[in-house]
């Protein structure tokens, strides 16, 4: 599947050797010469990366950048600068560019950056989609979707209510959580048992966290409860 960039620049000889180039590598490219336009064609479809010029008629390009970053999505944003645009080049990073390049610029200078910036993106994302359900604390492991528990590299077989606890625990690391607390996620608000079904279970857990002299993280806070956290050395 083609890969989508769209340039904003008003410059149209370089909007265009740009689109003549990145049509070569293979993108698929639309060309917006105003700040306004290139806002408009953004919201039309999920691009894989906008080539944005700084100095833009009407709306500027700090402007652009600012409202596609207030869209929430994590577009890769390439600012195209004059030399001089020393103080907007770092607004625009601060602002959530992702990278610039200074005109006058070498193609295949631009062309890497395109590439680089599209790879990283494209990396993050598979990464941000994978954490909603899927935990990682050091050595652990734990994948909401499939059930699965791994402590580096190992698999981990829980019980449902083991598994319930790790789980809270992963959800909340670097967090005391009291066996009050621990009762009422995992055994719910109606479990009116002593709290000491806490300690057995969280001894379950760490028994096979801890196999083949692995560690379980799962650490005792002496008269609290328990943290999720990786042990001092
Ligand atoms: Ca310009």
């Amino acid at each position: 599947m083609k890969e989508h960039v769209l340039i904003i620049e008003d410059e149209e000889n370089i909007a265009r050797v740009l689109q003549l180039e990145l049509e070569f590598e293979g993108y698929a490219v639309e060309i917006a010469h105003t700040g306004t336009d290139g806002l408009i064609k953004y919201r039309e479809k999920v691009w894989d990366l906008v080539l944005l010029d700084l100095m833009l008629p009407g709306l500027n390009g700090l402007d652009v950048l600012r409202r596609i970053r207030a869209t929430k999505t994590d577009t890769p944003v390439i600012l195209l600068t004059a030399k001089s645009d020393l103080e907007d080049k770092v607004t625009g990073l601060d602002l959530g560019a992702n990278d610039y390049v200074t005109k006058p610029f070498e193609i295949e200078e631009l062309l890497a950056r395109v590439r680089s910036a599209i790879r990283v993106s494209k990396s993050s994302a598979v990464h941000s989609q994978h954490n909603e359900n899927v935990h990682i604390f050091h050595s652990l492991l734990l994948n909401e979707q499939t059930r699965e528990i791994t402590n580096d590299g190992e698999s981990i077989n829980l019980t449902p209510r083991e598994y319930d606890l790790l789980l809270y625990l992963m959800k909340h690391p670097n967090q005391v959580l009291t066996r009050e607390q621990l009762l009422d996620a995992v055994w719910g608000f109606d479990y009116y048992g002593d709290t000491n079904v806490v300690d057995v279970y969280i001894r379950y857990v760490r028994k096979k966290l801890e196999e083949k002299g692995k560690s379980s993280l799962i650490q005792t806070v002496r008269g609290v409860g328990y943290v999720l956290k990786e042990e001092k050395r």
